[in-house]
């Protein structure tokens, strides 16, 4: 079979990259090993986070360091065994946490951020999966009056700059919208503009049926198998070769184990992250979801459950879970809100694909044609999906970028 491009994962990056790719007349096959959006675009919080410009940096104060690496907070632990592995990637990421590179960082993500919710309106109308979706932005809670006020500056400062409007509530005003929460609060912040959506997974697949029913092609292999040859790209199936004389690796975090069977070597990390779900307790359901400001952990409504979802967990990708962070913080989540028993024996593990300047890689490779890579949306990949596949296919199909492409380039570092 040949075709005009093969996209490898089908997850919230890829499947969108697959449809703006489509819309712009290419003939696209879209493969994945796994049915569609059942990873990292499966377990995630959900949220469409309109505010998510300035990037969760690596910490500059050594007490807060030496807290993280001691695995004394929620927010992260650390496999002191995977070291060997992740420390280059982690000291550019340490690298990249000054004041001035987190403000370049914010300012090129913005203009990614703040196409994101219209590009997935476009998406959700075509797929009929408005339902799926909820307005009401998230609430962020804290006990810690100190931590309040940081978030309040934040608010004040760098986001009033990127267009993010955070309401400031008080214990009574948080009550009034979550009944069921538990104080006592120094208060918190309603985060209004963001989306919240109550399957991730869903909303995934309903975009990558869309796909199939304006008449891409969905198919199973593994990416792995990638070959090229005189211009030209083929992944191998036992039903015959798929080729392609354009490639995009959509793989999320598996994406750098394709890239190095190539000879390509990009400092790829990833931030693994848990969840659980739990089953309500008497009618105690959240309207919205709820970040926990103080310990780094959210709670949010999904289909029925409430799912728990955890801080970072540096590791290598395949190392076995080890959901201490998970341990530590759901007692503190009892507390906040009422949650019946967990809802399944295990919890779930997946990893956000990162790279030391959180921001995403979207555009060609050099030295490889045809090769195109969009993927390293770190916590944000739910919400930029959409948007980075618009930017890649203009990219591709020579059409002018709505935003400057170059802080995104794949030579960056
Ligand atoms: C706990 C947690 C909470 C998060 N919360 C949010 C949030 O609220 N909002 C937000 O925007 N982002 C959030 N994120 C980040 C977001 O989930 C990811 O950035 C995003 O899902 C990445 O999407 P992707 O399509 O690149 O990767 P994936 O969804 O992982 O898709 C990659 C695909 O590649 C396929 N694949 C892998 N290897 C092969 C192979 N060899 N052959 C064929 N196929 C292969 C996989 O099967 C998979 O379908 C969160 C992440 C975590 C872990």
């Amino acid at each position: 079979m040949r075709s005009d491009v093969i996209v490898l994962g089908a997850g919230m990056v890829g499947v969108s990259a697959a449809l703006a790719l489509q819309s712009r007349g290419r003939n696209v096959v879209l493969i994945d090993r796994r049915p569609a959006a059942e990873e990292t675009s499966y377990g995630n919080a959900g949220l469409i986070q309109r505010e998510g410009v300035v990037p969760y940096a690596f910490p500059r104060a050594w007490k807060t360091i030496l807290k993280s690496a001691l695995n004394q907070t929620t927010q992260s632990h650390l496999h002191w065994s995977a070291l060997p592995w992740i420390a280059p990637a982690l000291y550019q990421y340490w690298r990249h946490g000054t004041p001035e590179r987190v403000e370049a960082t914010s300012h090129a993500a913005a203009p990614l951020v703040e196409h994101s919710l219209t590009e997935h309106e476009a998406l959700t109308q075509a797929a009929g999966a408005t339902a799926l979706v909820r307005r009401t932005g998230y609430l962020k809670v804290f006990r810690d009056e100190a931590l309040l006020a940081a978030e309040l500056a934040l608010d004040q400062g760098s986001r009033r700059r990127w267009g993010i409007t955070a309401e400031a509530k008080t214990e009574a005003e948080l009550r009034a919208i979550e009944p069921h929460l538990s104080g006592p609060f120094a208060g918190g912040v309603l985060m209004s503009q963001p989306w919240s959506v109550a399957s991730p997974g869903a909303l995934g697949k309903a975009y990558a049926e869309l796909f199939v029913k304006r008449g891409g092609t969905f198919l199973t292999a593994d990416a792995t198998m990638l070959q090229s040859a005189a211009d030209s790209w083929t992944i191998p199936r036992v039903e015959g070769p798929v080729s392609a004389p354009h490639v995009v690796i959509a793989l999320g975090p598996w994406s750098d184990e394709v890239l190095r069977c190539l000879g390509i070597k990009l400092p790829f990390f990833v931030k693994r992250g848990y969840h659980m779900h739990y089953r309500q307790l008497g009618n105690a359901i959240p309207s919205r979801p709820i970040v926990d400001g103080d310990n780094g952990y959210l709670l949010s409504p999904m289909n029925g459950v409430i799912r728990l979802t955890t801080g970072a967990e540096f590791a290598r990708h395949k190392a076995l879970p080890t959901p201490v962070q998970l341990g530590k913080v759901e007692p503190l989540a009892r507390a906040l809100f009422p949650l019946g028993d967990r809802a399944e024996t295990a919890p779930w593990l997946g990893a956000r694909p990162c790279l030391p300047d959180m921001l995403p890689m979207v555009g060609a490779v050099p030295g490889y044609s045809g090769l195109w890579i969009d993927s390293g949306h770190h916590h944000l990949g739910f919400t930029l999906g959409p948007v980075t596949g618009r930017l890649l296919a203009e990219l591709m199909t020579g059409e002018a970028p709505f935003t400057d492409p170059r802080p995104y380039r794949v030579d960056r570092f």
